[in-house]
């Protein structure tokens, strides 16, 4: 299958060529047709699935096709609403690549940054606007922005939204679209209040659902390592020092935590920055540009401000602290081994995250290999803390006859250093 097969336009071809895409994924092979056949879809898909492109191509396509001659003003035909301001970036970039011979034009709209270029953009008239929700109501509200003309809407990342608190915005904007448009709803879980959401903005969708979980768990080699709290700093230092990586993620549960760990980082020379939501939006952009050209080897994130980050060659992810949704980890692991590249993920897990551990390994259906030799692996465990139960308490505190490094998974291996050469360019 390719992309011609697909009935892709030439202009849209050319770009893709540009980009080196030889053929589409699964998600975009299964979704385009529908989509450019005009129907709603409900797409059970997360980033790195080439999601963006499979909804983004067809809007394209169409507006191409639909586009009137003359020097009309341009009004926003597709809306695409995103949670994060770094999707929103990443989606109004694609949209700027893939429609780079069409002569559709995008902008993008997120709080957090003044408004005035924003306003500004859309006064100078858009096709496509990227919006994350709070921006874009406040821009409704204040007269920057009409949606009447939309005919192409795009919901992305819904369940994420959900997390976020978006749900009561987004219905709002839903009611601020006409009724005769074609819809898009992408989500990477379904859970009940998804399903329910999806039913008020789609009409009779055609469904996909693409499971790229298992795959990107299996793309990726993952370790862990049993920690007490206090040592995982040294241990990830020990780790950075071990070998040379080119780009470190690095994941934090809090942001006060984030930025304990670039403290420390420097403290040892390393070059990094964090990238979280007490960060301006400027600060944001300029930690991402200078990660992905190189100037700053590690990353330092937490969740919010990671979901969705597209980079390229991402040599090695380190979870500091394991994350207590399950899912987070597989968005997370999925940071690296991104499009055909493999990729390394590194857990750390003290005693008070063990119950995490398992919930993931449950998840991935796989056991993540221990790795016991490193130099904090007999330290004594540390004391629980009172957030966990009793019972957790009892569940994974180690029997004293066990194994101090608390390595007792017989998928233990030694840690080799013999890598994927990714790691070593
Ligand atoms: P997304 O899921 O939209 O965030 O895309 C994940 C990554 O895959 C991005 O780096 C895209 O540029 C890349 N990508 C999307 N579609 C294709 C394709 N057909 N061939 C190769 N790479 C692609």
């Amino acid at each position: 299958m390719t992309f011609k097969d697909l009935q892709i336009i030439e202009p849209i071809l050319k770009a893709l060529q540009n980009q080196g895409y030889t053929k589409p994924t699964e998600i975009q092979e299964l979704s385009i047709p529908i989509l450019l056949n005009n129907k709603d879809l409900l797409g059970c898909a997360q980033t790195g699935t080439g999601k963006t492109a499979a909804f983004a191509i067809p809007i394209l396509q169409h507006l191409y096709n639909e586009k009137e001659v003359g020097n009309n003003k341009r009004k926003i035909q597709a809306l695409i609403v995103t949670p994060t301001r770094e999707l929103a970036i990443q989606i109004g970039e694609s949209f700027t690549t893939y429609g780079k011979f069409t002569g559709i034009k995008n902008t993008v709209i997120f709080g957090g940054v003044k408004q005035l270029s924003q306003t500004d953009a859309l006064k100078r008239g858009v096709d496509v606007l990227v919006a994350t929700p709070g921006r874009l109501l406040d821009l409704i509200q204040q007269g920057f922005v009409s949606l009447g003309n939309v005919k192409y809407f795009v919901l992305d990342e819904a369940d994420h939204m959900l997390d976020m608190g978006f749900i009561h915005d987004i219905r709002k904007i839903v009611e601020k679209l006409p009724i005769k448009r074609q819809s898009l709803f992408f989500s990477a879980t379904m859970p009940p209040e998804i399903i329910k959401l999806s039913g008020n903005i789609l009409g009779n969708p055609e469904k996909v659902t693409i499971k790229p979980e298992q795959k990107t768990a299996e793309k990726v080699e993952q370790s862990v390592y049993f920690i007490n709290r206090k040592s995982k700093t040294k241990l990830l230092i020990h780790i950075l020092n071990s070998e040379k990586y080119e780009s470190v993620l690095i994941f934090s549960r809090t942001k006060h935590g984030a930025n304990k760990i670039v403290k420390s980082l420097e403290k040892t020379d390393f070059r990094a920055l964090a990238i979280h939501g007490n960060k301006s939006q400027a600060a944001r952009q300029l930690a991402l540009k200078n990660f992905k050209n190189g100037n700053i080897d590690i990353l330092v994130a937490t969740d919010i401000a990671a979901r969705g980050l597209d980079i390229s060659e991402l040599s090695l992810v380190i979870n500091f602290d394991l994350p207590n949704v399950s899912e987070t980890y597989i968005h997370r692991i999925g940071r690296t081994g991104r499009a055909k590249f493999s990729g390394i993920a590194i857990s750390f897990c003290d005693l008070e995250e063990r119950p995490y551990l398992k919930d993931i390994q449950k998840l991935i259906k796989q056991e993540i290999p221990v790795v016991e030799d490193h130099p904090f692996a007999n330290e004594e465990p540390e004391e629980i803390q009172k957030t966990v139960t009793q019972q957790q308490n009892r569940a994974f505190t180690p029997r004293p006859n066990q194994n101090k490094s608390f390595g007792n998974n017989s998928n233990s291996r030694k840690y080799k250093s013999s890598r994927p050469s990714s790691r070593n360019k």
